[in-house]
């Protein structure tokens, strides 16, 4: 396994639209090593999630994983998922703002309005299908990292930037001041 390189705002892998992974080849040595690798770059940079593009792979998979983590004190858990060409649909017409941050864009935070329920259609890694019902915090994460795979990231989904804040200021003046969903 590996610690991936992960590419910064500006890089223009962030901004172009994944393709989606042939089914067969799910289970390819190639695809699994890939899910490995994002896995394990993940937990080292204690990333709730991570999208394939993101690691300069044009690819529509991504991985989340909440368990305790540095970088979101407050977050629920959330066990290991792997989905491999998600399709999310808002269940809900109302959003919630909530605190987010991205490997891509270091040590910012900003709220950002996300649906509070989705349904979720994708794959798993071992190819078999997943469809669920996500809510509150795990529907957040799934957002945030199927926009990547469809060139966007949270900056774009913020109703203004006032919110916009650098890691250092926001554990001295906002942590504990707002209400938390990360
Ligand atoms: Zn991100």
């Amino acid at each position: 396994m590996a610690i991936l390189k992960v590419a910064r705002l500006g890089h223009p892998i962030l901004r172009q639209a994944a393709a989606p992974v042939p089914v067969r080849d799910i289970r390819s040595g190639e695809v699994q090593r890939l899910i490995d690798d994002m896995i394990e770059t993940m937990r080292e940079y204690n990333g709730a999630g991570l999208a394939a593009p993101q690691v300069h792979t044009p690819l529509q998979i991504c991985v989340i994983e909440v368990a305790e983590n540095p970088r979101y004190p407050d977050a629920p858990a959330i066990p290991l998922t792997v989905l491999v060409n998600p399709v999310v649909t808002p269940l809900t017409v109302d959003m919630e703002e909530g605190w987010e941050g991205c490997l891509s864009v270091p040590d910012m935070r900003g709220m950002v309005p996300r649906y509070t329920a989705v349904r979720l259609e994708a794959h798993g890694r071992d190819g078999g299908k997943i469809d669920t019902v996500a809510k509150e915090f795990f529907a957040r994460v799934i957002q945030h990292e199927t926009d990547h795979l469809h060139g966007l990231v949270y900056l774009d989904r913020m109703r203004d930037f006032s919110t916009l804040t650098h890691l250092a200021e926001w554990s001295k003046h906002w942590l504990g001041n707002t209400e938390q969903d990360d």
